[in-house]
């Protein structure tokens, strides 16, 4: 059996070894004592205690190195922990120092900074240096600006008050640009102006010139001007303080100097951010008008007036304030009134014959004053379609009799042409006028005048060209006449 085998070589080799060391005799001789077994209980005894201390040991350690923190929080986003409360005060201090600096002006951290009691240990700790790297990663700032304000809105955002304070000066000047200002009873902005420190974030800072072109030239807007007697470019871009050059951009097909009445022009005006308003008194003589008289006469028909005596304005020195924005007048309050010159009335007359009818009669009469210098027919080969009264021009030609004006205008040889239809298939032809007095679809009445003798058209000195045709054929006017 091999188990007795190993117990017997057991027992030799303990023997064996009792016999080469002696010495080990007592130990090995314990082993099977009740001494033997007392030593053991001490020795579980023992690594009780000693498992104990390390734990102590253990928590000790962790109690050391996990001592009391504070957790830095960024707008309630944990950044990391520090032992030490007060290095979250200096390293905030330093941040805006570094920024302070980075920016030359007042700056103003835009971050909610926040410390709740916590625990970490020493490795999870974070020093001043990289609690103020990773603010700077986290914490954004803003910088003191001076900011233009206008009826409550801003308008421009400036580094410097005194910035602010030039962007105004600048836009009070280029507005007061040719006036003089010391005639200025008051200068102001037509808005209410504020210059007001605050916080903004830097990339808000505007670039002092171009904040002066903002606010002078603004936003624009489409308007027109509808051109009128005496107008003229140059006139007109001064009415609206704009520039030549921006009044012909907006007109491109128009030419300046040939300018139509009512002809209506595109104005691109400058609409400043901030107006200049200006109260100055001014002194000037201006017209006084005057009234008129009527006076009545039988010697006129009813729809017939004639100025007997010319009306003439009168004079007065005038004292006014006048305001303007930007130049451009907007109200002016009189002060004083003093007359020096009175006004002359003008007396009119007014007719108060009746109206003959305003159709034909049947009877025409001789249309103007003047010598029979041309009958009708034959002349030199060619047929003559009316007779010629020679008169001077501007000579009254009157209506041979009544009806309604078909025809106002030049037409060939005839020149200018008046044609009246009275009805009946009767129209009269009164040509190489000088002037018109009537227009188409005027009706007259037999002797109204409707025109002056000329010399237009195929003519060889001043005379009316007078013919009276019955459905569109030429008559005998000296066969008619009366
Ligand atoms: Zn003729």
């Amino acid at each position: 059996m091999p188990e007795i085998k190993l117990r017997e070589m057991y027992k030799d080799c303990v023997n064996g070894l009792k016999n080469i060391f002696p010495k080990l005799k007592d130990k090995f001789s314990g082993f099977s004592s009740p001494k033997f077994a007392k030593k053991i209980v001490n020795k579980k005894r023992f690594l009780f205690s000693v498992s104990a201390v390390t734990i102590v040991i253990i928590f000790s350690i962790y109690i050391y190195f996990s001592g009391i923190a504070y957790a830095v929080k960024v707008n309630g986003v944990e950044i990391g922990k520090v032992r030490d409360k007060k290095i979250i005060g200096t390293a905030q201090k330093k941040l805006e120092e570094f920024y302070q600096q980075a920016a030359q002006t007042n700056i103003m951290l835009t971050a909610e900074v926040t410390a709740d009691k916590s625990r970490a240990s020493r490795k999870e700790v974070i020093n001043e240096t990289q609690l103020l790297e990773a603010f700077k990663k986290q914490i954004n700032f803003t910088v003191e600006t001076h900011s233009i304000y206008a009826d409550g809105g801003v308008i421009a955002v400036l580094k410097t008050k005194e910035d602010a304070d030039n962007v105004l000066e600048a836009v009070k000047q280029y507005f007061l640009k040719g006036t003089d200002a010391t005639k200025m009873k008051e200068i102001t902005f037509a808005e209410a102006v504020e210059v007001k420190q605050e916080y903004n974030d830097i990339n808000k800072i505007m670039i002092l010139d171009e904040v002066i072109d903002f606010v002078i030239k603004g936003t624009t807007e489409e308007r027109t001007h509808k051109v009128q007697s005496g107008d003229s470019f140059w006139s007109i871009s001064k009415k609206y303080n704009m520039s030549m050059d921006d009044l012909t951009r907006a007109n491109p097909t128009v030419n300046p100097s040939k300018l139509k009445i009512d002809l209506v022009l595109n104005l691109v005006i400058p609409k400043p951010l901030i107006s200049v308003k200006t109260v100055e008194t001014l002194t000037y003589t201006a017209q006084i008008p005057y009234e008129q008289k009527v006076e009545f006469s039988d010697s006129l028909y009813k729809d017939q007036t004639n100025v007997k005596v010319k009306g003439e304005y009168g004079e007065k020195e005038v004292v006014a304030d006048v305001t303007k924005i930007n130049g451009i007048e907007e109200s002016r309050a009189v002060l004083s009134e003093k007359e020096i010159k009175a006004p002359k009335p003008q007396i009119l007359v007014k007719g108060t014959k009746a109206v003959p009818p305003k159709k034909g009669t049947g009877t025409f009469a001789y249309p103007t004053r003047g010598r029979l210098s041309s009958k009708f027919g034959q002349r030199w080969g060619r047929s003559h379609t009316g007779i010629d009264l020679a008169a001077p021009i501007g000579t009254a030609v009157n209506a041979a009799d009544g009806g309604v004006i078909t025809w106002v205008g030049t037409k060939g040889a005839y020149g200018k042409l008046i044609i009246v239809d009275h009805g009946g298939g009767f129209t009269s032809y009164y040509g190489h006028l000088s002037k018109y007095n009537v227009k188409v679809g005027d009706k007259v009445h037999k002797g109204q005048k409707i025109g002056a003798v000329g010399n237009t058209g195929r003519s060889t000195g001043p005379h009316l060209h007078f013919e009276i045709r019955k459905n569109g054929v030429p008559q005998n006017p000296l066969n008619y006449l009366k």
